[in-house]
């Protein structure tokens, strides 16, 4: 493999650890070789007419990692510091988040390269229908089923939905997750990641003999991931001591409202402008007293520099890659339990699994349908890595990748390699 194709720093980071967790799991060094990198790649140059009538082209990507186990699976992100690089690295997260889940899922991500902030609602259609059409022979509901990321959401999907029915002529749902509701969309995605992330909390109290009542929480990020995990905390009874969006955070020892702060959110767009607590920064917030810190909002925030400053006992991983590997380590020897992405962060592609279900089966399920079949893939998945790591004295992380790739690997050798 050229080694410089995928070089960036998330990749490498990803590569090494899954030599590291893949040595310790004794994963086949074949399987290994092959699961550092991805089953394949596209690159797509994506012009678009602007609203001044210029042609703009932008760079996107899709890429497979692994198909071992079922269709792909993993969102599209429009951000300006999308790379092939990082999709690669996200991809093969998705590849293992799937695998962990038993979802029978592989692990895909795609991307443009683009601020969709700067663009018009034309000119995003016109990026989005255009990236559709050069990635077209790549997608499919058997073959790879994009879903929303950072940068797009659910009208960007009907988009994707409606370029793909356009080419093949009819209506096809199951092309895409994370749709609206009219068009095939499932009850219970929006709030999803978040749910699960609660869902993985209580599993991880009830093995402390513990349970959410007036837990304090302290929650990085207010977005899709971090209001929600703060709503359906909040209704269980523990106090959000904490929150934080890109502005700062906001700290009241008696805990939030989160329903009345979710309102004021909306129309202030800013938590440091609502006047209901005082107002700390972002690290601060990482370094309070609480029971629970839910870091739902970046990659890299607890590191080897501050994981010494965290007083939380559980960590519940809402971001993907909030806490890196040697924060892992040291917060392992403190005796935080660290809930790792794969699986506190899983709820989200497990009811977009459910949605491409229900979609393809023309036949869909009310929200508590969907949400009793969350929790049980949760619970499943939960108790499979908390058993593996206190069998084997292992944390979390560790345990969930190594049973995340132990069964990509089970695949891998019962397909075989074609040709022999
Ligand atoms: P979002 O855009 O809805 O929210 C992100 C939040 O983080 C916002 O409140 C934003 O203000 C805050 N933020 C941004 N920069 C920050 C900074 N420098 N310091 C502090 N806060 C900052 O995104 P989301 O969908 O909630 O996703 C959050 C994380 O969860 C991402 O890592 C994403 O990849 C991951 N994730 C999301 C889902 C999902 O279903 N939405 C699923 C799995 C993983």
């Amino acid at each position: 493999m050229d080694q410089t194709l995928y070089q960036g720093e998330f990749f490498e980071h990803t590569t090494a650890y899954l030599d590291y967790v893949g040595k310790k799991a004794n994963i086949d060094v074949n399987v290994l070789s092959r699961l550092k990198y991805p089953k394949r790649a596209l690159c797509v140059s994506v012009p678009v007419r602007m609203d001044d009538a210029t042609v703009k082209v932008f760079q996107g990507f899709r890429v497979q990692h692994s198909l071992t186990l079922g269709p792909g699976k993993g969102g599209i992100r429009y951000h300006q510091d999308v790379t092939l690089s990082e999709v690669a690295a996200l991809a093969s997260l998705m590849t293992f988040k799937n695998s962990l889940l038993n979802l029978p899922l592989g692990g895909a991500k795609g991307g443009v390269a683009v601020d969709p902030t700067k663009l018009s609602r034309t000119e995003k259609q016109n990026l989005t229908r255009r990236y559709t059409t050069e990635i077209l022979p790549f997608i499919g509901p058997q073959q790879d089923i994009p879903a929303p990321d950072v940068g797009t959401d659910a009208q960007t999907m009907a988009w994707i939905m409606d370029t793909y029915s356009q080419s093949v002529g009819h209506a096809v749902q199951g092309v895409i997750t994370g749709k609206p509701i009219e068009i095939g969309g499932s009850l219970g995605r929006e709030g999803a990641t978040g749910l699960g992330a609660i869902f993985c909390l209580e599993e991880a109290l009830k093995v402390k003999n513990s349970d959410m009542k007036n837990k304090t929480i302290a929650i990085q990020g207010f977005g899709n991931v971090g209001s929600h995990a703060a709503l359906y905390a909040h209704q269980r009874g523990a106090k959000i001591v904490a929150v934080s969006d890109v502005d700062g955070a906001i700290f009241n020892p008696n805990g939030f409202n989160i329903p009345e702060l979710m309102t004021a959110y909306k129309q202030t767009k800013s938590l440091t402008k609502i006047n209901v607590g005082e107002n700390i920064t972002n690290q601060q917030l990482l370094a309070l007293d609480v029971d629970v810190l839910i870091p739902a909002a970046l990659d890299g925030v607890i590191t080897s520099k501050n994981a010494n400053d965290i007083k939380a006992k559980i960590i519940v991983e809402g971001a993907n890659g909030p806490v890196t590997p040697d924060a892992n380590k040291i917060l392992h020897e403190k005796g935080v339990t660290v809930l790792p992405d794969i699986l506190a962060n899983g709820g989200g592609v497990v009811v977009s699994y459910f949605e491409w279900v229900q979609s393809m089966a023309s036949f869909f399920w009310d929200e508590d349908e969907v949400n009793k079949r969350l929790r049980f893939v949760i619970t499943k998945a939960f108790k499979s890595v908390w058993e593996m790591s206190q069998k084997e004295g292992i944390d979390m992380k560790v345990a969930a990748m190594s049973l995340a790739m132990k069964r990509v690997e089970k695949g891998m050798l019962l397909r075989g390699l074609y040709p022999r």
